[in-house]
């Protein structure tokens, strides 16, 4: 491994100037990625400025707002009770996500900023342009079972890795960031972008930018929700297909729905359509298709995953049917 300096600023100020104000630095907080990539040799940082003193953890409801601080720890966001009672979407996503003694370690904030598990990306002996922007891209001609089938361009297909993320998506939550240029609230679902020219940059931050928390409107999808994984394994694999699953119901009327997918995009997949084909319908299994129909009529599937088209039709019926039986 590369030699690093490591700081532990005591308040949030020094923390983002010894990022912003240093090419080479980087924020870690529980590193259950970010070390993985400096072992690997993905990334060489000179400088770690550890952000885990900054009173960053505190998850409480705030009127109709939720908020949860960017240090709060995957595990004891899925077992809070304000989130399981109020926002039991995402405790699902969380424990569907790594390992327990993962989840014990990993932070909200580094949730978001983990970067794909593309095995292409983590090896330095092929090409990768999110790795070395220019250098080509091993996935397109090469095995790209778990890539993505929407939004790529033809310089990246990966996806992005995260449950967590895909349930925060479908529940229209806010990023909470502050930096060298002050405080800005960004809305989820700019918060990943799509690889375009730029596969590179996995998000809208800036140089020296810190999550400081999410926060999440309360809505009426508190009891008809269900996120769904399927994976090549029973635990701790990452997703081929996921589903997040919400749906406001009226007797057996749709009166709003919320969907997105994980293991598809290099974002969180929002279905937005298929939410409006949802609307107004009754919550039955042929509404459900026509809806997974929609959601899919764009996807562009790649040599080795054409399967994920249907698991992904299959996949969005099945959580629809479990949400709403629930
Ligand atoms: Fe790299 Fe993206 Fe291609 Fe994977 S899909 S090899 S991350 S450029």
């Amino acid at each position: 491994m590369n030699q690093f300096t490591y700081i532990r600023p005591s308040n949030q100020q020094a923390a983002i100037d010894a990022v912003s104000k240093d090419a080479q630095a980087r924020f870690i907080a529980g590193g259950t990625n970010l070390l993985d990539l400096m072992k690997s040799g993905v990334i060489a940082p000179e400088k770690l400025v550890d952000i885990n003193r900054l009173p960053l953890k505190e998850i409480q409801l705030n009127g109709n707002i939720l908020h949860i601080g960017a240090l709060a720890l995957n595990s004891d966001v899925a077992a809070h009770q304000q989130v399981k009672k109020n926002f039991p979407l995402l405790s699902q996503a969380l424990l569907a996500g790594a390992s327990q003694q993962l989840r014990n370690m990993a932070t909200v904030g580094g949730n978001m900023m983990q970067r794909t598990r593309c095995g292409y990306f983590y090896d330095t002996a092929m090409p990768c342009n999110k790795r070395q922007p220019g250098s080509g891209c091993g996935a397109i001609g090469g095995i790209n079972r778990m890539h993505a089938i929407f939004g790529a361009s033809d310089q990246c297909i990966a996806v992005h890795p995260s449950d967590m993320c895909i349930a925060l998506v479908a529940l229209d939550a806010t990023v909470l960031v502050s930096g060298p240029k002050g405080n800005r609230h960004i809305p989820f679902a700019d918060f990943h972008r799509l690889p375009g020219n730029t596969p590179d940059k996995d998000n809208n931050l800036s140089k020296g930018e810190l999550i400081t928390a999410v926060e999440l409107p309360t809505s009426p999808y508190q009891h008809h929700v269900h996120y769904l994984k399927v994976r090549d394994r029973a635990s701790y694999a990452f997703a081929l297909v996921s589903v997040a699953a919400a749906l406001d119901l009226s007797n057996n009327t749709i009166r709003s729905a919320r969907l997105a997918m994980g293991g598809v995009a290099h974002k969180p997949w929002r279905l937005y359509e298929a939410e409006n084909a949802l609307a107004g319908k009754t919550a039955t299994e042929e509404n459900f298709r026509i809806a997974a129909n929609v959601a899919v009529q764009n996807a562009k599937p790649h040599k080795h995953n054409t399967f994920k088209v249907d698991l992904a039709v299959n996949s969005i019926i099945i959580a629809l049917k479990k949400a709403a039986t629930v």
